[in-house]
């Protein structure tokens, strides 16, 4: 899964895409980078690795 950000248009890294549809579904279409998704929950960047990998380890197939 790639692509770019519907944000900021920066290059998405493996689990961005994922990690937007587990978070927000409802806008599922876009996908944003980790920055953006982190403004969007106004969280930092390292508790969303740590949300992937969370989703990794409890065996989730998206990611
Ligand atoms: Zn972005």
């Amino acid at each position: 899964m790639s692509g770019i950000c519907s944000k900021c248009g920066s290059a998405l890294g493996p689990y961005d895409a994922a990690l937007t549809r587990k978070l927000i579904s409802r806008i599922s279409r876009e996908c944003l980078c980790l920055k953006c998704l982190a403004e969007f929950f106004h969280v930092s960047t390292d508790l969303l690795e740590e949300r992937i990998l969370f989703f990794r380890e409890s065996g989730c197939t998206m990611f």
